[in-house]
């Protein structure tokens, strides 16, 4: 399966054939959906039908292997059969304030000094815990510096580089909670210049001037050791 998504994040639709059709769902030859993973949610939108038929896609997910893509319907619809010509077609407003959220926690992670324990991406709001005993940290600071960043527009790049690469340098990852997508022999850098560079396999948007002003809802304590930071739009 063709991950278009993974080479341009900014891709809305593609044609496509139907591959495979079961009780889990749709698989295509290509696709521009984002599966859910890394805590980022499955990208939801539309196949578009030869007859002029829309079907529902109400998340796409990870199949049995990491270039697998399981895009699901919604409950109900008729399902295209095998060979049936398709474009997909994903939520794009949805998806854009995805990319500009989870940019903005690599940003957020270049703030924090610590580990990061874990993290969700949602529409329009984020976060990040981090293991950070007896910090005291700073709200307004933590939102200044953030949006310093952001409109510093920096731009972002992806590389790939081997898996052996990336146990030579394993200062590069910074979450503990979620692993590097691995198995293909290689892996996947995001980098954001002068800012951040880590291992991901998400969807990011290209500068970051384009995440837009942004603000820390609330930093919570989740045990003794782990904080976690909110992060909402500001605008
Ligand atoms: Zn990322």
């Amino acid at each position: 399966m063709e991950l278009i998504f993974r080479d341009d994040a900014y891709r809305k639709s593609c044609e496509a054939t139907v591959t495979a059709v079961d009780e889990a769902g749709i698989r295509l030859d290509r696709t521009v959906f984002y599966p859910t993973g890394g805590g980022q949610p499955g990208d939801t939108g539309v196949l578009r039908l030869e007859d002029g038929g829309v079907l529902p896609i109400v998340e796409a997910r990870k199949g049995a292997d990491p270039e697998d893509v399981v895009h699901v319907p919604e409950e109900g619809a008729t399902l295209p059969d095998p060979g049936a010509k398709v474009t997909a077609e994903i939520d794009w407003e949805r998806r854009h304030r995805m990319m500009r959220i989870h940019s903005c926690m690599h940003v957020l992670c270049s703030i924090i000094v610590g580990d990061v324990t874990g993290g969700q991406v949602g529409d329009g709001k984020g976060r990040l815990d981090f293991n950070l005993p007896d910090t005291q940290l700073d709200k307004e600071a933590i939102t200044a510096e953030l949006n310093r960043i952001v409109s510093e527009d920096r731009p972002l790049t992806s590389r790939w580089i081997t898996e052996v690469e990336l146990a030579a340098t394993p200062e590069l990852v910074r979450t503990m909670s979620v692993k590097p997508p691995r198995g293909a022999g290689r892996v996947r850098l995001m980098e954001i210049e002068g800012v951040d560079l880590q291992p991901c396999g998400g969807t990011h948007v290209r500068r970051t001037g384009e995440i837009g002003p942004v603000r820390v809802a609330k930093i919570e304590n989740k045990g003794r050791q782990n904080r976690r930071i909110n992060i909402v739009f500001a605008d």
